[in-house]
């Protein structure tokens, strides 16, 4: 997720500001940079790295917050998709790595190497294609602190107001190996994941996934979760004195559905308002999109000392239980969005995450809607349309790591995956109407037509797969659409002029790409549609006629009054920033 700008667009959309979106916990200690390596996720995997799948995860992390550390275990299970004789593994070298053994036998230390992150482990024997091969890794030290997480990632280690230890680890930007050995790349899943976390007695540690059981050993205690295809980013640690309140949601599907929620001790009825959210929120999402993809684990949500991610079945949630006259939780549905778009469906590089953040940052608006109103949907929406930056494309057609799509000083797309993505899938759902927008989603997400519980298993997406769904399902070529919208940086613009009786309409694309979109014009009371063949139409108007072109604001395009708001908003900053002393 990592919704910053977002958020804090919000926040000053709504004139709000202070302590709501600040961190809690103290400033991170002088600590060990990490590599080029680990600080990215899904740097050019080597060859090696997909001789393997990635069969099952045992992870057995014990964590100290009185000494910010912890100790792991990680016994990591492959197949062999091609012969190999090396398993290379992401893992931070600021955890070393004490020991290796393989398929249950110590490896000699000199066996194994991690100089850069990205440990290195000889095997002492071939793998033949088809054959299977583990690897135990005892690691352990100071995981990375985040600085300010979740955008800038890592483990939290904070406190509870009453001084009570209370630690969360965000790690999308970073991945997985900042704190296990992993797969650090989207398509990185294990099949199954068993996480065994082990803290301070009283201290409790929702987890991925179902859970398993706790064990007692002297003061501490050990909770075990297990996940089927967890997301690398998403799986994570969590630990406080948590409350917790469970319920059950009966699914329109047919199946019944875990509800839990951790909370702080202390916030009881705020807790209880946020958790009455839960079932009204799936019951959207399913209706809209379709079943609940971890139905037969749980809806699982923790509260985490900062804002929040999509951690798969343990959704962090960190808004402080803020109001803003909507009358929902934006920051958990956000979040919760990312079961389907993120988590079910996951990009295939991270070139595509609009994907992901695209469509998670429509459904608030859809959301908002559905609660409330037009006024609701549309408020929304304008404010999303006045953040969108149009730098550099949202899709570059070339591999990319995350920070790199984050980071527009690079020629990512940054916040435009949010923005830019909602309001283009806004345009498209205009476009070819409501049964094949939701079918063409349903389609990217499940991988099929008719979603039910226990009929589909997660997809691994592309912006080129997205394409050929929507092609697929509207009997139509619509390649034309995306090009524009998500492989240039500007928007396509449109040129109206009024000579006489005739308003002509005329698209530019950029780089001179074709553009039918249809135009719709309010003439006086009427609304007429422009077909715009070719990028350009002309309709006959009346001398004196009051006319709105795109009366209904579908149409995301190029517009002066939104270049000269933002370009005035900058030089407030800018002129706020020279006059501070
Ligand atoms: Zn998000």
């Amino acid at each position: 997720m990592r919704p910053h700008l977002l958020a804090l667009s919000l926040t000053l959309a709504l004139g709000l500001a202070g302590p709501a979106f600040a961190q809690s916990g103290a400033t991170p200690p002088t600590q060990p940079a990490l590599t080029a390596l680990t600080k990215d996720s899904g740097t050019p995997m080597p060859a090696e790295q997909k001789r393997v799948h990635f069969d099952h995860a045992e992870l057995h992390i014990a964590v100290h917050p009185d000494t910010q550390s912890i100790d792991g275990k990680a016994t990591l299970s492959f197949s062999a998709l091609a012969p190999t004789d090396v398993l290379l593994l992401d893992l931070d070298r600021n955890l070393p790595v004490s020991a290796v053994g393989v398929d249950g036998k110590a490896l000699p230390a000199g066996a194994w190497s991690n100089p850069d992150g990205r440990l290195r482990i000889q095997l002492p024997h071939a793998v033949a294609k088809g054959g299977k091969v583990s690897a135990t890794i005892t690691y352990g030290g100071k995981p990375h602190v985040a600085k300010k997480a979740p955008w800038d990632g890592g483990f939290v280690w904070s406190h509870t107001k009453d001084g009570q230890p209370w630690v969360g680890s965000a790690v999308e930007g970073e991945g997985c190996d900042l704190f296990w050995p992993c797969v650090d790349q989207p398509d990185g899943k294990p099949d199954l994941l068993d996480l065994y976390v082990t803290v301070p007695k009283p201290l409790v540690a929702p987890g991925n996934g179902v859970f398993v059981g706790v064990t007692e050993q002297g003061d501490t205690r050990t909770y075990h979760w297990r996940a089927k295809h967890p997301t690398t980013y998403a799986v994570s640690i969590n630990v406080g004195p948590y409350r917790e309140l469970k319920g059950e949601y009966r699914s329109r599907y047919g199946n019944t559905i875990p509800l839990y929620y951790w909370y702080l001790p202390g916030e009881e009825a705020q807790a209880r308002a946020l958790f009455a959210e839960f079932p009204r929120m799936l019951d959207f999402f399913e209706a809209k999109i379709g079943p609940y993809p971890w139905g037969d684990e749980k809806m699982g949500v923790v509260e985490t000392p900062y804002e929040g991610m999509e951690h798969q079945t343990i959704n962090a949630y960190g808004n402080h239980y803020a109001k803003d006259g909507n009358g929902f939780d934006w920051l958990l549905q956000h979040e919760f969005s990312h079961e389907w778009f993120g988590n079910q469906m996951t990009n295939a590089n991270w070139d595509d995450m609009w994907l992901h953040e695209g469509f998670a940052t429509l459904m608030q608006p859809l959301y908002a809607r559905h609660l409330n109103g037009d006024a609701a949907y549309y408020a929304w929406l304008n404010r999303l349309r006045m953040m969108i930056a149009n730098r550099h494309p949202v899709v570059s057609g070339q591999p990319r790591t995350e920070e790199a799509v984050y980071d527009d000083s690079r020629g990512g797309p940054g916040q435009d995956i949010y923005n830019k993505g909602a309001l283009m899938l806004q345009t498209l759902h205009h476009l070819i109407g409501d049964q094949a927008f939701y079918d063409s989603i349903r389609e990217l997400v499940y991988g099929r037509p008719d979603p039910k519980p226990g009929n589909f298993v997660p997809q691994y997406r592309s912006t080129a797969d997205y394409m050929r769904i929507v092609n697929r399902v509207t009997g139509k070529d619509y390649d034309w659409f995306f090009k524009v919208y998500l492989y240039q940086a500007a928007l396509p613009k449109l040129d109206a002029q009024r000579h006489g009786d005739t308003l002509d309409l005329r698209w530019e694309a950029p780089a001179k790409l074709p553009f039918p979109m249809p135009v719709d014009v309010q003439v006086d009371d009427a609304v007429h549609t422009v077909p715009m063949t070719d990028g350009h139409g002309s309709l006959a108007v009346p001398a004196g006629a009051l006319v709105t072109i795109d009366p209904h604001s579908v149409l995301l395009r190029d517009e002066p009054r939104i270049t000269e708001f933002q370009q005035w908003m900058q030089q407030q900053r800018r002129e706020r920033k020279a006059a501070k002393p």
